[in-house]
């Protein structure tokens, strides 16, 4: 009886399908920061006005609604982060930057790393490893890191296994903090970035680490830790870190990612 009430139609399943699918694409996204608590919460406030405007509840219903109307501001302002990053996940994946650069077009741009700066690098980490130096580097990829640079002193100085080892070196007054390479370029030493608020990473991983995940969280850059407690190589992207890894695999990777001789 009640089924004649409910007509379903192709289009119907469709739609419940690509909820469910942005649903789950969502939770993928906020699952184990703090961003899921206030999901859920949200859903649970959403379900509850759809509860009591089906029983004509019409006081409670007009004040949670109110709350609802408004409700979209407050996500966005909530989820700005999370935001953020699924746009620029989205926008990576498809390579946007890539697809409608001028410099590109006009064969200007100065991205991507020859190989002797990826040997530099890699030399510098090996002996960050041996000698338990902390290091952290950040490498700029689509997303500007401008902001972040400006937290700590900008240099613009040559790329090189000695100057990395002088910056890191554990009396040196630019060592603290991150060190930010961009187009070629160290751009910036001893500078701030936001530490992940995920809780699943382990506790053996502290600040330098989480630092790390942080920033990859939040743009599309790629960053190198070398730890001063254990010397491990770790590596970081896309909210994920890859720990103890060779000298090898981070050549691959920076190769990979990195290189102008591959990618051009
Ligand atoms: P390690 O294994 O090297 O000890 P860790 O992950 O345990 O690394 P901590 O010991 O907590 O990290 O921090 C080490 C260093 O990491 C700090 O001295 C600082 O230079 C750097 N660091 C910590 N937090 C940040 C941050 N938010 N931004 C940039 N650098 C940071
Ligand atoms: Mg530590």
């Amino acid at each position: 009886m009640i089924l004649n009430f409910i007509s379903l139609s192709i289009l119907d399943i469709f739609d419940i399908m690509l909820v469910a699918f942005l649903l789950y694409q969502v939770y993928i996204l906020i699952r184990g920061t703090v961003a899921i608590n206030i999901f859920l919460g949200l859903f649970l406030f959403y379900m509850i006005w759809l509860l009591v405007r089906a029983l004509n509840m019409e006081l409670l219903s007009s004040i949670l609604g109110q709350f609802i109307g408004v409700g979209v501001i407050a996500l966005i302002i909530v989820f700005q982060l999370e935001i953020r990053k699924f746009l620029l996940v989205m926008g990576s994946k498809y390579d946007l930057s890539q697809k409608i650069s001028f410099a590109k077009w006009l064969d200007k741009e100065d991205s991507g790393f020859d190989e002797n700066i990826i040997v530099q690098i890699t030399d510098a980490c090996q002996n960050f490893s041996e000698s338990k130096t902390g290091a952290l580097i950040v490498i700029e990829k689509g997303s500007s890191l401008n902001s972040f640079a400006e937290t700590g002193e900008i240099l613009k100085a040559k790329i090189s296994t000695g100057i990395l080892e002088s910056i890191f070196f554990k009396n040196s007054p630019l060592h603290d903090g991150a060190v930010i390479l961009s187009k070629n370029k160290i751009l910036a030493a001893r500078c701030i970035l936001p530490v992940t608020d995920n809780r699943n990473i382990p506790a053996a991983l502290g600040l330098r680490h989480r630092a790390a995940i942080g920033i990859s969280q939040n743009t599309d850059a790629h960053v190198i830790t070398v730890s001063e407690e254990t010397g491990n190589i770790a590596y970081a992207r896309g909210g994920e870190i890859k720990v103890k890894i060779s000298i090898v695999e981070l050549s691959n990777l920076l190769k990979a990612n990195y290189s102008s001789f591959i990618q051009n």
